[in-house]
């Protein structure tokens, strides 16, 4: 469990969690052709397609149930020829932990791991250390539902 006394001492840092939809072709077909009709914001199955900059669908983790669960409803609704076949990768990208994670600074926190069901996210015991965080890049599927279970923000998506 997480000290929440120490977590106080800790700075909050929000960024930007908006991003891409899945199996988006490319972002210029995409800026050239998305009607900004929000089919796919009505359709997302978790809720995390919001309407970003512009008007334009952007997947928030901080919406909804946080998760892309690759229900492809997104894309199915879709009235423009925008997004990829089912059957090829939603998207490259993965999670990644950066230096503001608590564990990282040594108080105990596990949250991220109990959210991902791919195990992606594993703890390494240290000598005088709480138990270290670290992403396989292999097995996160980009899901996001590890993003919002963060109590410093410290998770964000980058393409490898
Ligand atoms: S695949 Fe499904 S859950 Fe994921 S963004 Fe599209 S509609 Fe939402
Ligand atoms: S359903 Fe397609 S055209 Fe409509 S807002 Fe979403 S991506 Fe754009
Ligand atoms: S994005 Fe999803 S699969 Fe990847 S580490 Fe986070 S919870 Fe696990």
């Amino acid at each position: 469990m997480i000290n929440r006394s120490r977590r106080g001492f800790f700075t909050r840092q929000r960024r930007s969690p908006q991003q891409r939809l899945p199996w988006l072709k490319n972002e210029n077909t995409f800026t050239d052709h998305c009607l900004r009709c929000n089919a796919c914001v009505d359709a997302c199955q978790t809720k995390v397609i919001v309407k970003g900059d512009g008007g334009f669908p952007v997947v928030d983790f901080h919406h909804g149930e946080g998760e892309c669960s690759f229900c492809y409803q997104c894309a199915n609704v879709c009235p423009e020829p925008l997004f990829e076949l089912q059957s090829q990768s939603p998207w490259m990208q993965v999670a990644s932990i950066n230096s503001s994670c608590i564990a990282l600074n040594n108080v105990e926190c596990r949250s991220c791991g109990d959210q991902c069901e791919t195990q992606a996210i594993s703890f390494s015991l240290q000598v005088a250390k709480v138990a270290q965080p670290e992403i396989s890049q292999v097995d996160c599927s980009g899901c996001g539902a590890c993003i919002s279970s963060c109590p410093v923000a410290a998770i964000e998506m980058i393409t490898p």
